[in-house]
């Protein structure tokens, strides 16, 4: 096992769309194997073949606790059958080196993929849980689609891209998202102090961020 180098954003592989996985052989395996340990190194919650410089449709996933044990998910040749809810989402991607913004985000999705052993299972994650959109993050990255495209606020982002830079958000790659900013503003405004302790606690992770 290795631990690997991350594409960094401006690559233009992390544009490329993936392949699908015909035979799980053990260089697949071996790639998997890579793949967690280089999540579990950068302290990541997921990572897709793409950022490890394999256009290939895997992606692996660990949202649990980081003090306890590991849970690793392996996804491959996955697809989104089902997505319901609108979310916004604080997310990062470690080939975005601690550049953060507010993304638009499905609140439930339901997936289908094969295992390691080529098994096939569905997964569900609900109520706009980490893993629902941790999911959604690198299923994007087999498509070549980044959180950025995902921006509420493009202004807000180039701001954070620029200060740690990266290069800004390309026009031509956002996402028309209406319907999911139309949810989550009524959200905000049915929720207004959930909604501003939500802000807050972004505000604070940015302020402590800069110490
Ligand atoms: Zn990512």
């Amino acid at each position: 096992m290795s631990i690997l180098k991350i594409v960094e954003y401006g690559s233009p592989i992390l544009r490329e769309k993936s392949k699908e996985v015909t035979k799980i052989s053990k260089k697949i395996k071996a790639l998997i194997q890579d793949m967690l340990e280089t999540m579990y190194d950068a302290n990541g919650v997921g990572l897709a073949a793409s950022q490890v410089g394999q256009n290939l449709r895997i992606f692996v996933i660990d949202v649990s606790d980081p003090k306890g044990p590991i849970d690793p998910v392996v996804f491959i040749n996955p697809k989104i059958i089902k997505k319901s809810g609108a979310i916004s989402s604080y997310e990062g991607c470690l080939s975005f080196p601690k550049a953060y913004t507010t993304v638009r985000r499905y609140k439930n999705v339901m997936v289908k993929a094969l295992d390691i052993n080529g098994r096939p299972f569905i997964k569900e994650a609900k109520d706009g849980e980490l893993l629902a959109r941790a999911i959604q993050h690198e299923f994007d990255h087999l498509d070549g689609k980044l959180f950025i495209d995902h921006c509420r606020n493009r202004f807000d982002a180039n701001n954070v891209l620029e200060k740690y830079n990266l290069p800004p958000v390309e026009e031509e790659y956002l996402i028309d998202e209406d319907f999911l900013e139309q949810e989550i503003l009524e959200w905000e405004k049915a929720n207004p102090e959930a909604a501003n302790k939500e802000k807050e606690e972004i505000e604070k992770l940015e302020n402590s961020k800069e110490e």
